[in-house]
């Protein structure tokens, strides 16, 4: 099952980057493996993916340490200050970070443990309620400020979340402003290179407006079941 998921989720990622004139190595699978049991993760480790995305701290942090063999871990999810430290040690990117708050957390966990974490900056891009992130261009600047100077963090994008919602301009336009954004940031120097965007809905739509990396779930492990 999940093999045979990969193989079709890989197969119309070629295709739509493709369709977008891109090239296939220009966008990273991120599995995204919330909920999953260790040996679903395995399973797709064996059909060749190596890049996990977890949104819960401690359970980031228990799969990692079951798992060791060479594979990277991304924090994806929300992430309360008192809980960087679970994710300090496994996360080679976090791509939540929406506060300075949080941004000097991290720079002060990951200097705990003498290593460099790199950093997506999470902008709402949407009207939605339930969406984190940050609201305005300015705070993204002053937080991209924070983390080009803090020592034990290394900016290297931008994330958002599109809205759920059936109209598909509504979701590109939640994309287009994050690469806009992009372009403004890398023109002043930032190095913002990653866009972090489009999950099992709407990746198709991210990778035609720029995305570097994806996260999907559920098109390889099907859908969650919440305990
Ligand atoms: C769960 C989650 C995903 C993956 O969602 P799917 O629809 O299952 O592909 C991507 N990004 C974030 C931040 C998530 O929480």
């Amino acid at each position: 099952m999940i093999a045979e998921n990969i193989r079709i989720l890989q197969d119309r990622i070629a295709r739509a980057t493709e369709r977008a004139g891109r090239n296939r190595d220009e966008v990273t699978l991120i599995a995204v493996s919330k909920t999953v049991g260790v040996p679903e993760v395995r399973l797709a480790m064996q059909a060749g993916l190596r890049t996990f995305g977890e949104n819960f701290a401690q359970e980031l942090r228990d799969k990692a340490a079951e798992i060791t063999e060479d594979v990277a871990w991304h924090f994806i999810g929300h992430l309360q200050t008192n809980k960087v430290k679970y994710v300090a040690d496994a996360a080679t990117f976090i791509h939540s970070v929406d506060s300075l708050k949080l941004a000097a957390e991290i720079d002060k966990e990951a200097g705990k443990r003498q290593k460099v974490i790199k950093i997506l900056l999470e902008i709402k891009t949407s009207d939605e309620e339930s969406k984190h992130g940050v609201q305005n261009e300015g705070d993204a600047f002053t937080l991209a400020d924070f983390c080009m100077k803090a020592q034990h963090l290394e900016l290297c994008g931008l994330m958002t979340m599109a809205p759920f919602v059936d109209d598909t301009t509504i979701v590109r336009n939640s994309f287009r402003s994050l690469r806009l954004l992009k372009e403004k940031m890398t023109a002043s120097g930032y190095p913002v290179h990653h866009l972090s965007m489009g999950m099992t809905g709407d990746f198709e739509l991210a990778i035609e407006e720029g995305a570097t990396m994806i996260r999907v779930g559920t098109a390889i492990f099907g859908e969650r079941i919440y305990i």
